[in-house]
């Protein structure tokens, strides 16, 4: 340890902080310091809607969106068709499609895309989930839309061959959306625009 090491507790706090995803050492180091500086209170509410947030937060039994309740805001929501299911990666994608305020039909998170090189097969993510959905007999349409790369790709065609034979239309959301980019940080404009140029696959 030099001088120039920031000293315990300082460092757990860093490390913590640094753990978390776009947050570099520099970063961290100055989050940490600017919670060193806040009223003891204002620490407090943090750590406690974390704590909060975490305990209070489960997933929708049907999509797997996060929810308070067992099924989510919008899987209980009566004034959304079943027959159109919108397929994505994480619960933050379904915040991106529903920004657009284009989108009535109900989601399906699939908590991760077909990944071989990190050893996530088709069992590993929700896509049995999605089948049972389809057997129930109301979706018509589903649309592809996980992430415009190498993993988003394979899991959108890995799906729309499954779903094809029971009859139900797969569609990909179009290619508004930039190759490699991530639907979280998508313009709600060029989301709207993908999601009504979708083609069938
Ligand atoms: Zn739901």
């Amino acid at each position: 340890m030099t001088m120039g090491d920031p000293i315990e507790p300082v460092s757990t706090l860093i490390n913590q902080l640094s753990r978390l995803p776009g947050i570099g050492t520099r970063t961290a180091q100055r989050l940490a310091y600017h919670i060193i500086n806040m009223g003891e209170a204002q620490v407090r509410e943090l750590a406690e809607a974390i704590f909060y947030a975490k305990k209070k937060i489960r997933f929708c039994t049907v999509c797997g969106n996060i929810s308070v309740a067992e099924k989510c805001a919008i899987c209980a929501d009566p004034s959304r068709t079943d027959e159109i299911v919108c397929v994505v990666r994480d619960a933050k994608d379904v915040l991106a499609m529903e920004r657009t305020r284009e989108f009535s039909g109900k989601y399906h998170v699939l908590g991760g895309t077909i990944s071989p090189m990190e050893g996530i097969g088709p069992d590993q993510i929700r896509i049995r989930a999605l089948l049972g959905r389809i057997q129930e007999g109301r979706v018509k349409e589903i649309i592809l839309a996980t992430n415009p790369d190498v993993e988003g790709e394979a899991t959108a065609v890995y799906i729309s061959r499954l779903v094809k034979p029971l009859g139900v239309r797969a569609t990909r959301i179009a290619h508004g959306v930039p190759v490699g980019a991530d639907l979280e940080y998508t313009d709600e404009v060029t989301l709207s625009k993908a999601l009504e140029g979708r083609r069938d696959m």
